[in-house]
């Protein structure tokens, strides 16, 4: 598993980043180029190229992703308003760092989802 990811070089400080939280197991930082008005990502230090390994006896770590967006979003003040998290798998969900995340979106009015790309 690789832990030379993009998101592993902010984890360690190798790259700049937006840093908006940080624990002993989470990581999350503004994205680099916004979908939302607001647009963080919530990444765990541990190594989960992908949520196809994601670790049978820790999918604890899924809640704690959300738990750290809902309580930013409740932070922020834009929890009432809502907001949407997503996480994509691999090539036909989107994916392109292959370090799982989270993506939390909000500040305006979302558009609809989930439909093939053009
Ligand atoms: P995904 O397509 O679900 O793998 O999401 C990867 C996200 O990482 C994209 O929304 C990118 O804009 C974002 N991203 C890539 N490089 C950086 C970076 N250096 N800092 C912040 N966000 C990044």
């Amino acid at each position: 598993m690789s832990d030379d990811t993009i998101f592993h070089k902010i984890i360690r400080r190798e790259i700049p980043a937006d840093i908006v939280y940080e624990d002993d197991d989470l990581i999350a930082f503004r994205d680099i180029a916004p979908q939302a008005p607001v647009h963080v990502l919530f990444v765990p230090k541990r190594t989960i190229p992908t949520l196809n390994e994601l670790p049978a006896d820790a999918p604890e770590i899924i809640g704690r992703l959300a738990v750290a967006a809902a309580r930013y979003a409740q932070q922020q003040g834009f929890a009432e308003d809502g907001y949407r998290i997503v996480m994509n798998c691999n090539g036909h969900g989107g994916q392109t760092v292959f370090q799982i995340h989270l993506h939390l979106l909000a500040g305006a009015q979302l558009g609809r989802f989930g439909t093939p790309a053009a």
